[in-house]
């Protein structure tokens, strides 16, 4: 089970369908280069697991040298009928 709080990044804490790089590498391009950005698999392979292991409705965020898990984090971004009618 990923931990998505122990890397410089949420997203290291699973392993890279495009590159394969392991949990806590950074992705590397064909080359074997570091790629300037995660791949956007990985990202959408991280949120998948990520909702999985704390529900929908849980977000990260970061607090000095550290990531922590919101449990209600975006339960407040959830639109709002009453919210909705004003657009
Ligand atoms: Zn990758």
């Amino acid at each position: 089970m990923p931990d998505f709080t122990v890397y410089p990044h949420p997203v290291l804490a699973v392993r890279c369908p495009t590159c394969q790089s392991a949990p806590g590498l950074w992705c590397r391009r064909p080359s074997g280069h570091r790629a300037s950005d995660l791949h956007a698999e990985r990202g959408a392979e991280a949120d998948r697991l990520f909702i999985e292991q704390h529900g929908w409705e849980a977000s990260m965020f970061r607090d000095g040298d550290g990531w922590f898990i919101d449990p209600r984090g975006r339960a407040g971004i959830r639109p709002q009928p009453d919210k909705m009618a004003l657009i």
